[in-house]
């Protein structure tokens, strides 16, 4: 399913954006900081990035590093990817679902 096999190791290389367009305001508490993948083709294009990217791009102007990279984010593929799961196998809880004999009021 996916390309992207964190767990072997393969890292996301990152580049950093300082974004120096005129918004610095050294009253604002916002980092003119934008996370973007070294692969990233257009980090000021929106639709170089995933949905959460361009969600993140538009409200702060940081995608974190949600590019995408051949139509493909890294870092979405990467959260996709199956931490190993628990050993504990997960049986759910039997439901007792057995009527009640003694009705109040009855
Ligand atoms: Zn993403």
């Amino acid at each position: 399913m996916s390309r992207f096999q964190s767990r072997t190791g393969e890292r996301l290389r990152w580049r950093v954006i300082v974004q120096t367009a005129g918004r610095l305001d050294a009253s604002r508490a916002s980092r003119p900081l934008a996370w973007h993948l070294v692969e990233c083709v257009a980090p000021t294009r929106l639709d170089a990035h995933c949905p959460e990217g361009q969600r993140m791009l538009e409200t702060g102007g940081d995608p974190d590093g949600h590019c995408l990279i051949d139509d493909v984010c890294p870092r979405c593929a990467m959260e996709a990817v199956p931490v190993p799961p628990p050993p504990v196998a997960v049986t759910p809880p039997t439901v007792q679902d057995t009527p009640v004999d003694s009705k109040p009021g009855a």
